[in-house]
């Protein structure tokens, strides 16, 4: 599926127009994502699977990860949506701005404007 396919098809979702309350939302939903990978960090259970150093996840901590992922995903599609934007152009300007960050040696290090 295409980002602008997921993106119109999210819209159908949304209860109203309200970009505060979707801005609250994406807020919201990245901390539930924290919260599985604090369980997981914390070794929790459920969760004790988990190996820093490759990155694995048990079966259960995987699941209820991406389904925070796909709730803040959906949340940035709408926010997209409400402000005209789409989530081809902003992905598309993303790996852009990665690319010359990386040509330019820039990955690492803060700021918007590197
Ligand atoms: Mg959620």
């Amino acid at each position: 599926m295409k980002l602008n396919e997921y993106q119109k098809e999210a819209r159908l979702f949304a209860v109203n127009d309200d970009l505060l309350h979707f801005t609250f939302g994406l807020l919201e939903e990245a901390g539930e994502a924290a919260g599985v990978l604090k369980r997981v960090y914390r070794g929790d259970d459920g969760y004790e699977d988990f190996n820093w150093s490759d990155y694995g996840l048990s079966e259960e901590a995987e699941k209820k990860l991406a389904a925070e992922l796909g709730d803040i995903l959906w949340h940035i599609a709408v926010i997209a949506d409400n402000l005209g934007l789409s989530l081809d152009a902003i992905a598309e300007y993303n790996l852009s701005k990665l690319q010359s960050r990386k040509q330019r040696d820039m990955i690492k290090g803060s700021g918007d404007n590197r």
